[in-house]
């Protein structure tokens, strides 16, 4: 089997300490070894057959690749289209949905695969993805050979009285996917939200969920429209509901009746949990709005979260309380959510943000948010969140070649400092000076760093050439979907 053996300066394997002057042995799809350069001793003749390539990364990190808790690769197209209604959350919602509808579905696997190759290009190696049409980013993932769960969302879904057809065309979908599921990438279900989703259909999918272990994905507790709505059928979704029922016209008793939503006054998760739904452990996005006790809740039922702040704080829904997550013991994931609320599928960016958001919420006798807690979120964490840790989130042996590097050698980075004199892994005392590898990732590194991408030891992005997919024919399809979004009235 092919053996390569990865160098660098740095070797983070993320759930052991740092190593200086690194190296990773893969065998295959798994890493067989990871040490110390001077731990592998090959005699020349054993390099000399050829038996083992080396990858020498020099001055950059070698670690496992990033695992994206949450995103919508299928929206990438509308990246920087939704930006005057960012203001009217709902708005924002409605319109991103209008935009969708003119879209084929050609169109829309492009914009997913755009989403991939912007992760590949970022470290991103695994996707936590919801899909509205699951089959677009599921296609992406699998083309590009990059490692993924793809939820396949609901529609627009909150009257019980459809629960039983609403469920039908979820499952219908669901299970289409579910056939073509590879090693790589495989299917959930996401009910979208407590707002869009009705009670009875939570119900089914939590029942169908348990019955075939089917990963969940849910959007929670993100705004305060919906925690209003919820605890008392007040603001602008309740609004919606009522304008909707009206222009439904004379016809509409029996859909009326059962579209009337009557509030379960009860808080987002508390609310999940009366449905049945957190016994199926689902990955709950954005948790902005919960309360100390909604998280021992969150914990209790061994669910995970997504944690998603530079979309949260676009829409000015607040900042989720990090610290407190981690304190919790819940596992918890970076997650970009989509390019039209953050911008950039970019780790690196959101990361920052985590931490520097949580040290602006946090009162002064709550402990600092540290980088290695950051990277270890963006890496191992959101393989936890995702139930993959045994397979994925650290370089560990035995486990899969999902791994990156990153530059430290470019002039914006300096200076880098020697490990042994100023103690780059620690605090040195007699200087003073700290210069920690997880400090220098998430306070300097950017993406733009990232020089090499693999899945299962499969090169898939070097430095600045993705090798598995033509940029310039993307480029072309993408523009051409943009004019057309642009002459079109919606
Ligand atoms: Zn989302």
């Amino acid at each position: 089997m092919r053996k390569i053996l990865l160098t660098a300066d740095y070797v983070l394997p993320i759930t052991s300490s740092p190593i200086e002057k690194g190296a990773v042995l893969i065998e295959g799809d798994k890493i067989k070894a990871v040490g110390r350069q001077d731990e592998f001793r090959f005699d020349e003749n054993f390099l000399l057959n050829g038996e083992v390539e080396i990858k020498d990364f020099g001055q950059s990190v070698l670690m496992p690749g990033f695992v994206n808790a949450h995103s919508h690769l299928e929206l990438t197209i509308m990246r920087n289209m939704l930006g005057a209604v960012e203001d009217n959350f709902l708005k924002w919602l409605l319109t991103l949905a209008k935009i969708r509808r003119n879209l084929s579905e050609e169109e829309i696997y492009f914009s997913a695969i755009l989403g991939v190759v912007e992760g590949i290009k970022s470290g991103i190696t695994c996707f936590a993805d919801v899909g509205n049409i699951g089959k677009a980013s599921f296609d992406a993932l699998k083309q590009c050979n990059l490692r993924g769960i793809v939820y396949q969302e609901t529609n627009f879904s909150p009257s019980n009285m459809t629960a039983s057809l609403d469920f039908e065309a979820l499952r219908e979908k669901f299970l289409a996917l579910r056939q073509e599921e590879s090693f790589l990438v495989r299917v959930g279900i996401s009910p979208h939200a407590p707002y869009t989703v009705s009670k009875k259909l939570f119900e089914k999918i939590a029942q169908y969920s348990l019955d075939e272990s089917i990963p969940v994905m849910i959007h929670v507790a993100e705004s305060k429209a919906e925690l209003s709505f919820l605890l008392n059928g007040k603001g602008v979704f309740a609004d919606l509901y009522t304008k909707q029922l009206k222009n439904l016209g004379p016809n509409s008793l029996e859909f009326s009746k059962g579209l009337s939503w009557f509030p379960p006054k009860k808080r987002p998760i508390d609310y999940l949990k009366e449905t049945s739904i957190l016994s199926s452990k689902p990955l709950l996005v954005h948790c902005v709005h919960v309360t100390d006790e909604e998280i021992a809740s969150i914990s209790e039922n061994k669910c995970s979260i997504a944690h998603c702040p530079r979309s949260n704080a676009r829409f000015g829904h607040g900042i989720a309380p990090l610290r407190k997550f981690l304190d919790s013991g819940v596992s918890v994931g970076i997650g970009t959510d989509g390019a039209p609320s953050c911008g950039t599928l970019d780790i690196f960016q959101e990361g920052t943000a985590a931490i520097l958001f949580s040290r602006l919420k946090a009162n002064r006798e709550e402990e600092f948010v540290k980088p290695e807690e950051v990277i270890k979120l963006a890496t191992i964490g959101g393989a936890s969140a995702l139930g993959l840790e045994k397979e994925i989130g650290s370089l560990e042996v035995g486990k899969q070649a999902d791994i990156i590097a990153i530059r430290l050698d470019s002039v914006y980075q300096q200076p880098l400092l020697n490990a042994e004199e100023h103690g780059v892994f620690g605090e040195n005392p007699e200087t003073e000076i700290f210069d920690d590898i997880y400090s220098r990732l998430l306070f300097t590194c950017t993406s733009r760093d990232v020089c090499w991408t693999s899945v299962v030891g499969q090169e898939l992005y070097r430095d600045g050439k993705i090798l598995i997919f033509d940029e310039n024919e993307l480029r072309k399809e993408i523009i051409k979907t943009a004019k057309k979004l642009e002459r079109r009235r919606l």
